[in-house]
């Protein structure tokens, strides 16, 4: 992949991924390394594929067995070349490769943690928000994340949609005026060809009520190679349209991530990041720390840290809330408020988002709120005289802008 712009000040450039191609896959040549469908073909599929590259310990050996009937197994060389070989508790190997405790299903645990098949009109569509629809457009990935919460889907019971269940989902869309914003999403939708992802992403931009469509996906941190000119001057051509991606760790941002979503941007799409916390993985307040710092200076915003949810195989990996609050509190004030991310919890069953923070507030009086600020000192807060909060202008700005 030859770099299309010139590096962000202080842009990550550490060789993890350089040193580990060498390591891995001294054959392939630059032309195949930078070619995102070369990476598919040979991305690592079963346990035997596994043992080639990696020297995995019992537990892991043991976790592929044991999780091959509940969800697949799928690791581009480029992630895999991130891979340390000699620690199992390396984060790209926590999140590539499987343990034993994934097999085990708690009682508490939920296939459809987020309640999302109860609310699904169209095999498309999820529709849970008022003003918002989820839609599911492939079920495959560029690498199969040991912390999905969707794997009922990404598991491989659903293939990716006819043509005709596309169709279904834009018109459900098209007849529900009150659907302003779609997120398309699976799966990893940059794994569609462009062919495809036009076909979805044209009738949208012509529906009149939807005003933003947004992509989750993986592949600017585990296929950033498929992130070319040509994709990125095809999201262009939809905006307003949001990419939301899911870097976990420093470690992911490697030069060759930084160019991805540096291509993004640079093509004037705004890239965001939804991290997941994981326990032992990035449970801590410097590494968190490290990753926004990292990915503020790709331009990419921290937007959310999220707590696991609780979903089928993933307890191991699940923090108490308290950690996450910890974090917060660790992050905010002591560095700038942009590489804060809000902490959310997507609440079991359906319940929706609901974000968390560390409480700053010590009491609250009819004259001040006295609050304690990131070093624990004390603050009053003034209420004013006068809290009449009504906008008057407002019913004139409507009748201005609405007619
Ligand atoms: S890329 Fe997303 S949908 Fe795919 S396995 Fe990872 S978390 Fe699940």
């Amino acid at each position: 992949m030859s770099p299309s712009v010139p590096p962000s000040k202080g842009a990550p450039a550490h060789p993890a991924s350089e040193a580990g191609r060498r390591a891995l896959f001294p054959a392939a040549t630059d032309a195949e390394w930078s070619d995102w469908r070369w990476h598919q073909r040979h991305a690592v599929r079963n346990l035997a594929q596994l043992e080639k590259y990696v020297p995995l310990t019992p537990d892991e050996r043991a976790g592929v067995q044991e999780t091959s009937s509940l969800f697949r197994i799928g690791i581009s060389p480029y992630y895999l070349s991130l891979i340390d070989r000699d620690h199992p508790l390396c984060p790209i190997r926590m999140q590539s490769i499987p343990v034993r405790a994934e097999a085990r299903i708690r009682p508490g645990e939920l296939a459809d943690p987020l309640g999302e098949d109860k609310t699904r009109p169209e095999e498309a569509i999820v529709h849970k928000y008022p003003d918002r629809v989820l839609f599911l457009a492939l079920d495959t990935c560029s690498v199969y994340c040991r912390h999905c919460t969707r794997r009922r889907i990404t598991k491989g019971g659903e293939a990716e949609l006819s043509k005709e269940q596309m169709r279904r989902g834009i018109e459900y869309i098209r007849r529900h005026p009150e659907v302003r914003d779609v997120l398309i999403s699976g799966g990893d939708p940059f794994l569609l060809s462009e062919e495809r992802l036009e076909e979805l992403l044209a009738p949208l931009y012509d529906i009149p009520h939807v005003e933003m469509v947004r992509i989750g996906t993986r592949v600017p941190v585990c296929l950033p190679m498929r992130v070319t000119d040509s994709l990125a001057r095809l999201l262009r051509r939809y905006a307003p349209l949001y990419v939301v991606t899911h870097f976990n760790h420093p470690k992911e941002v490697t030069p060759e991530a930084r160019e991805a979503c540096e291509r993004l941007v640079d093509h004037g799409v705004p890239v965001e990041n939804q991290a997941v916390l994981m326990r032992r993985l990035n449970s801590d307040a410097r590494i968190i720390k490290e990753l926004s710092h990292s990915l503020l200076r790709i331009r990419v915003r921290p937007y959310y840290l999220h707590q696991m949810d609780v979903a089928e195989g993933c307890e191991h990996l699940r923090t108490p809330i308290s950690k996450g609050m910890e974090i917060l509190q660790q992050l905010r004030g002591h560095t700038t408020g942009l590489a804060v991310p809000h902490l959310a919890v997507d609440l079991p069953g359906g319940g929706g988002k609901v974000t968390l923070q560390p409480d700053y507030v010590l009491e609250r009086g009819e004259q001040k709120t006295v609050f304690r600020n990131y070093k624990g000192e004390r603050y009053d807060y003034p209420e004013p005289e006068e809290t009449d909060c009504s906008c008057p202008y407002d019913s004139v700005w409507q009748q201005k802008r609405w007619g």
